[in-house]
């Protein structure tokens, strides 16, 4: 049979996610280990009676809490499957075929897949030797066939952050006709301290800059990972346009109640964040001290530039029943866990350390 498919996309790997062992330690997909809030958890049981109806698919209540948690006004804000879908959607309502999407490699390995997916063509720009975006370079990356600039901050897998000043300068030097995405899927997890002055907040940049949008989600310190829901927040014409390219439906009214639930209980979601940031601190002097390169982190996981180590260290690794990210001959990431996970980890890269030199 002759095939009908696009032929363009044979070549693109489906997204392939971290690796699920059974009674292995996940530590490869950046989750939380703790599950739903018990008001979460009811709301979504509370959801399920009326699931015989489609949800509400212009998200009232959901936009209207972000909005009173961001102070934005509803227009500002678009629901999405996950941010996954929101990257997609913002690639759909900025780029034709054979635009330009900028953002920094190593980065989330869904850019370069989805980029291709909607036809424009992904311009990868290398991080610094200290595994930072190069927001100098990425600005002189951009040509007039640049539609979108993505910058994920703080950056999966390296966990390295930009700062506002930072951020604001190379904005002073984009087109603003192009659109630049921050993708803050670990925003919640940043802290001044190492690498930041003070926490550059997306949604305060967004305020003076038309053409940023803003991605977070609800996946990571928020814990709905299963669920599936995340935001965009920027001017009310890009998400008009998001809009228009939205999957009809996709957040569920499962997802919206659980995330309206989440921003209710705001304070002690993000409360379990300060213990990952503690952990984090710990994992990674404890990794420096047996020896390895780890850079600060700003996330809920830590990189280690591993190199052609990457995939034995990953594969010593789940032999010991801890499961990691490897990418290629780059790098591991570890999500942090919780303590008693942390230690299987740490005892594995020490021993393994000292076995290995
Ligand atoms: N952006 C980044 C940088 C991520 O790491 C992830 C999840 N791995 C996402 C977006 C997507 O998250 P979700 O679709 O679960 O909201």
């Amino acid at each position: 049979m002759k095939p009908y498919t696009r032929p363009e996309l044979d070549s693109l790997p489906a997204y392939v996610p971290g690796k699920s062992v059974p009674g292995a330690i996940k530590l490869a997909s950046n989750e939380t280990t703790a599950g739903p809030l018990p008001s979460v958890a009811k709301a979504i049981a509370e959801a399920v009676e009326t699931a015989n109806r489609y949800p509400d698919n212009g998200w009232v209540e959901l936009s209207r809490s972000l909005g009173e948690h961001l102070d934005v006004s509803t227009d500002q804000i678009a629901a999405g499957c996950g941010s996954v879908s929101l990257i997609q959607q913002l690639m759909q309502a900025t780029c034709n075929a054979g635009d330009e999407v900028v953002f920094a490699w190593r980065s989330f390995e869904v850019y370069p897949v989805t980029t291709q997916a909607v036809g424009a063509v992904p311009v990868q720009v290398p991080l610094t030797a200290d595994h930072r975006h190069d927001l100098d370079a990425m600005a002189d990356a951009v040509t007039d066939r640049t539609r979108l600039i993505i910058i994920c901050n703080p950056n999966n897998p390296t966990g390295t952050a930009v700062g506002r000043a930072e951020i604001e300068a190379f904005l002073d030097r984009v087109p603003d006709h192009i659109a630049v995405a921050l993708d803050e899927a670990y925003f919640e997890y940043m802290r001044p301290g190492d690498q930041l002055d003070e926490i550059p907040d997306g949604v305060e940049i967004a305020r003076s800059h038309p053409n940023v949008v803003v991605l977070r989600t609800f996946s990571k310190a928020y814990g709905l990972a299963g669920v599936r829901v995340g935001y965009a927040v920027g001017d009310p014409s890009v998400i008009k346009a998001m809009r228009v390219v939205y999957v009809p439906f996709s957040v569920s009214s499962l997802a919206q109640a659980a995330a309206v639930a989440c921003l209710d209980a705001q304070h002690e979601l993000l409360d379990r964040t300060d213990a990952v940031v503690a952990e984090r601190a710990r994992v990674r002097d404890a990794l420096i001290a047996a020896g390895y390169e780890v850079p600060s982190s700003e996330a809920n996981f830590v990189w280690l530039p591993l190199g052609e180590e990457t995939q034995d260290f990953s594969a010593r690794s789940t032999e010991a029943g801890v499961l990691l990210r490897p990418y290629a001959a780059d790098g591991v990431r570890v999500t942090i866990g919780d303590p008693h996970e942390n230690d299987a980890f740490l005892a594995f890269a020490t021993t393994d350390r000292a076995a290995h030199q």
